[in-house]
């Protein structure tokens, strides 16, 4: 790490972002990952290494000294064979020179190496996936974080609401304070911290990745099973025995079981229940109430308020009418009266047993919070002298792309823009530099004589025994799936 300190009185100055810190002997720079020890500096962050020796799960272990983990055992398969991680590895910026580890090892019967950067990321942001039917917003509606615009609601998928936080629009875009905050919230979410966010004209939101969202101080707990139609297509032969009428009440698709094809299939006679919203196909309405916090994301409170008065040319006194939502945590059961009005009856067993079948079919809300980053720029040069070369090595699967030893998803086109389950990482795999800008792990793994091929820097290849001493950090696999070195990860086959 020497090289990356040019003295200057006591202070020597770091050189691995672009704030070029000068550092007092015994303090940090202002991201806390560099140090002075003794005129030296130094990477505070231990470097991790993943090793499948450690109970699977295990987020972060003490370390183990002295033990280079590729000694023998007996175990044919080295399951305990180590992979580097970028995590404490440090960065090479501006990237002229070499990534800071270049490690080669043998896996079966190939020389493979790895090359790992921790990245500096203007170009980054998070995806947040939080399961709920609650309103949090409108798309293309501004997310704050303390105030500042920090990013924006997008897309509903299935049961749950999506963010896009972060990019480079906000850490460089706006005021100082707003990349301040935008990288602060960034960070935190990509090492499972807590954040409070809250969505503009919208709802307050604590995510964090792996627990269930709080919205507007409610801790979450059910993912809807489906949309109101595709619960009736679940449910309807468990119905139809024991109701006339089921309606399922959902923010996007209600339900109507006797108008709807299931219910159609089963030979469920019209029941001249009617219901208001828009008509899209037969037994699916839009549009039945405003999106809320109320039943199946809607704004109902009362559920006879999305209820059109009965055709009395069809319906008939006696009739059984159960509304239910999505989550079967809010429902009713009805009977007509002489009039035809609604009125509320004690739900029988067998209804009891279908709504509680709904919410047991829905799975635990949780927040999944994915880092996305371009791995483009200057930090290719740090693996290749030719850097496009590694790009087109990227896109020909032959170099594979990790995060913190996690698979990185490589967007299709230009570049290598990658997203990763911020979950599969080692803890506090993310760091941050004042520019702002986000400090990501990505690892590129690939066979040796690719390498080679593609212009890598192969005078600084260290084989991996010299690169694991006493003050790594060793971390068990925490996506059994993960494993850059495995050979399917590869387009080249065995023995080519
Ligand atoms: S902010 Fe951190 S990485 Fe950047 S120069 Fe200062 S100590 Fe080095």
């Amino acid at each position: 790490m020497t090289d990356k300190a040019h003295v200057k009185s006591e202070k020597i100055r770091c050189d691995a972002c672009p704030v070029l810190c000068y550092i007092a002997d015994g303090k940090s720079g202002a991201c806390d990952r560099y140090g002075n020890h003794a005129g030296e500096l130094v990477r505070l962050d231990p470097l991790t290494i993943i090793s499948n020796s450690i109970e699977s799960g295990a987020k972060a272990v003490p370390f183990m000294k002295g033990n280079s983990g590729n000694d023998w055992d007996g175990d044919l398969v080295q399951s305990n064979r180590p992979f580097i991680t970028a995590v404490g590895a440090g960065t090479t910026y501006p990237d002229y020179k070499p990534a800071p580890f270049i490690v080669s090892q043998k896996v079966d019967d190939t020389d493979m190496v790895t090359i790992v950067t921790e990245g500096i990321f203007s170009y980054c942001g998070v995806k947040v996936k939080i399961d709920t039917d609650r309103f949090i917003g409108h798309e293309r509606d501004i997310v704050l974080c303390q105030g500042e615009p920090v990013g924006h609601v997008m897309t509903s998928e299935y049961g749950s609401k999506m963010l896009s936080l972060g990019g480079v629009e906000h850490l460089t875009g706006g005021t100082k304070k707003e990349g301040r905050v935008t990288c602060d919230t960034l960070l935190k979410l990509c090492n499972g911290e807590a954040v409070e966010l809250t969505v503009e004209g919208g709802a307050c939101v604590v995510v964090q990745a792996g627990k269930a969202p709080i919205v507007n101080g409610q801790a979450e707990k059910l993912m809807r099973v489906g949309c109101g139609s595709a619960a009736i297509g679940m449910f309807a032969s468990q119905w139809v025995q024991h109701v006339d009428e089921v309606i399922v009440v959902d923010d996007h698709i209600t339900g109507v079981l006797s108008e709807h094809q299931a219910g159609k299939m089963l030979n469920v006679p019209p029941s001249g229940i009617k219901i208001r919203g828009r008509r899209s196909t037969p037994g699916r309405y839009f549009q039945v109430a405003q999106p809320g916090t109320g039943w199946g994301g809607t704004d109902v409170e009362d559920p006879l308020t999305i209820l059109k008065p009965a055709d009395k040319n069809v319906a008939w006194q006696g009739l059984r009418l159960l509304m239910v939502s999505t989550t079967g945590e809010q429902y009713a059961y009805f009977q007509l009266d002489a009039d035809l009005e609604p009125q509320p009856v004690p739900l029988t067993e067998a209804l009891q047993f279908s709504v509680d079948r709904i919410a047991e079919n829905c799975e635990p809300s949780i927040c999944s919070v994915l880092f996305m980053g371009g791995a483009g720029g200057s930090l290719r040069a740090g693996v290749t002298e030719n850097p496009v070369k590694l790009t087109n090595s990227v896109k020909d699967a032959l170099t594979h792309v990790s995060c913190g030893g996690a698979n990185a998803y490589v967007w299709p086109g230009g570049g290598i823009t990658v997203m990763a389950d911020v979950l599969d990482m080692p803890s506090n795999s993310f760091g941050y530099v004042p520019t702002p800008a986000l400090v990501a792990p990505i690892e590129f793994t690939m066979r040796l004589s690719d390498y080679v091929a593609l212009g890598g820097h192969a005078d600084h290849v260290r084989p991996i025994e010299d690169v694991i001493l006493g003050s790594v950090r060793r971390v068990g696999r925490i996506d059994p799936e993960a494993d850059p070195t495995a050979k399917h990860n590869y387009r080249w086959k065995k023995g080519s």
